[in-house]
């Protein structure tokens, strides 16, 4: 069975920082889902379809690049349960700074307690997207401010157009 990898987030927008990613995750993987998460009580500025269809969109040119079969899935339930039905072995992460760390390894080890057959594989920000994080892009966007350089154009018209509203 190709080996498949699961990245859970919130991608609310979808951020240079998580396709940086998903471009690594593809050296580990021969499939890669995306798991938009839509845990209820989480405020989105995105709904959820446009979310998915963002990542459809920008992950594209990376499965062309590397032959790596990406799609997108939703949840709402547990981010182990989600793995399983995507037949994923691997769940990735991100690691930004310490507060990552602090939270992701907390949660990776509790996600292995629960399913010990899925491994947590952590990597580590690259430095030059290291500092990008959507709730930040959120706010510079609401207050007028060039998101450009942090998340791909179709991202910044959909933020645009959710802030409209
Ligand atoms: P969540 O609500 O699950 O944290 P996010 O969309 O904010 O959803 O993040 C999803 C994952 O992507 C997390 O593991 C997060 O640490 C990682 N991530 C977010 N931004 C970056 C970035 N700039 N560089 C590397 N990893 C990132």
């Amino acid at each position: 069975m190709a080996r498949t990898g699961f990245y859970p987030g919130s991608f609310d927008p979808v951020t240079y920082g998580h396709l940086d990613i998903v471009a690594r995750s593809a050296r580990l993987v021969e499939k890669l889902v995306l798991g938009v998460g839509t845990h209820a009580g989480k405020h989105s500025l995105l709904d959820v379809k446009k979310r998915v269809e963002l990542l459809e969109h920008v992950t594209k040119p990376i499965a062309e690049h590397t032959g790596v079969k990406i799609s997108v899935v939703t949840f709402a339930d547990l981010t182990v349960d989600a793995a399983r039905r995507a037949n994923a072995g691997l769940i990735i992460r991100g690691l930004r700074d310490a507060s990552d760390f602090d939270y992701e390894v907390q949660m990776g080890q509790m996600n292995g307690a629960l399913a010990p057959d899925i491994e947590t594989v952590f990597l580590a920000a690259s430095p030059a997207t290291r500092m990008i994080a959507s709730s930040l892009v959120k706010q510079i966007a609401q207050m007028g401010g060039d998101v450009s350089l942090f998340i791909p154009k179709e991202a910044q018209a959909a933020v645009a157009a959710a802030l409209k509203n």
